[in-house]
């Protein structure tokens, strides 16, 4: 596996690759399963697979958790060689946005208003610049991102689109602890006592899905009955619950179709999101 650290070398390696299928994989590091699954599914969909490693400084508002975003570089490349990958990037924000940088990527429109749109202002803009500067200088065939933020898989989706970037976008499934929680590098800062707390996120959603399952199609309904166990829960801060129209994330009065059970919540200092998608069939709507 080739490590490299600059734009420039990023470039050249590259180049190399030529026109082969490209599969990359954007991350933030501190890698666990639910990463490596994002590379093995594009080492199924391309012949070169490349990992950015990279704590985008754009995405983090005041008051957010940059400076103790956890980080073991080392670790990270043993995983990535281990996984077959065939390029790590890893570059610091110096060298990733270039001098004077001052270009923003802003993504408007229901998408970005409702979920971490709504709760962290900036925040996608700041995805969707790195995205796209990513984009543009790997040149992916396929770019793989995973269900567990999938608010941001939409937003590239549509940014891909809007700026025609031609890269083919899958999103990968939510790889889980044993426990239900989702595995998240933020995970890392839960004490055993907080880890138990979190799987309020997930009874949340259970209790929201399971609503739906009853028959409920009023999604006031289900978004309380979701708030609910978010608020019963000891040791929880809630931050968000909320239902909405899974392919635009629009609010919906009447469920229907595909629908996005979405919970973000404080556990001690550690902010946790997490979400399931529930398909309606029409006979039962
Ligand atoms: P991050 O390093 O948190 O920016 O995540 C990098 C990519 O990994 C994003 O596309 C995430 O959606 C994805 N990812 C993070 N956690 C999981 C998980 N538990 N299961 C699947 N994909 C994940």
């Amino acid at each position: 596996m080739r490590v490299v650290r600059n734009v420039p070398d990023l470039v050249s390696a590259r180049k190399e690759m030529g026109a082969q299928r490209i599969g990359f994989v954007p991350t933030m590091g501190f890698l666990h399963e639910g990463h490596l699954s994002l590379v093995d599914l594009a080492a199924k969909l391309a012949n070169r697979v490349v990992v950015s490693i990279f704590v985008n400084p754009l995405q983090f508002g005041p008051g957010e958790d940059l400076e103790t975003y956890p980080r073991d570089e080392r670790g990270d490349l043993e995983k990535l060689r281990r996984r077959g990958v065939d390029l790590a990037f890893v570059p610091s924000a110096e060298e990733f946005y270039p001098p004077g940088a001052a270009t923003r990527v802003h993504v408007e429109g229901p998408l970005t208003q409702r979920l971490c749109g709504a709760t962290r202002p900036g925040h996608f803009d700041g995805v969707a610049t790195v995205v796209t500067r990513l984009f543009s200088l790997v040149r992916p065939t396929v770019a793989v991102f995973g269900q567990k933020d999938f608010q941001q898989l939409q937003i590239v989706r549509r940014v891909n689109e809007d700026l025609g970037l031609g890269v083919h976008i899958v999103g990968g499934p939510i790889v889980r602890e044993p426990s239900g929680l989702a595995m998240s590098s933020r995970n890392a800062r839960l004490s055993p006592e907080e880890k138990t707390q979190a799987l309020a996120l997930t009874r949340a959603l259970d209790e929201g899905a399971n609503a739906i399952v009853r028959g409920e199609r009023r999604a006031e309904m289900v978004r309380m009955a979701m708030s609910r166990i978010l608020e019963e829960s000891p040791g929880i801060s809630p931050v968000y619950a909320d239902v909405l129209r899974a392919s635009d994330l629009a609010v919906v009065p009447q469920l229907e179709g595909e629908v996005l059970l979405a919970v973000a919540a404080r556990v001690g200092v550690t902010r946790l999101i997490d979400n399931r998608v529930v398909t309606i069939e029409q006979s039962q709507s």
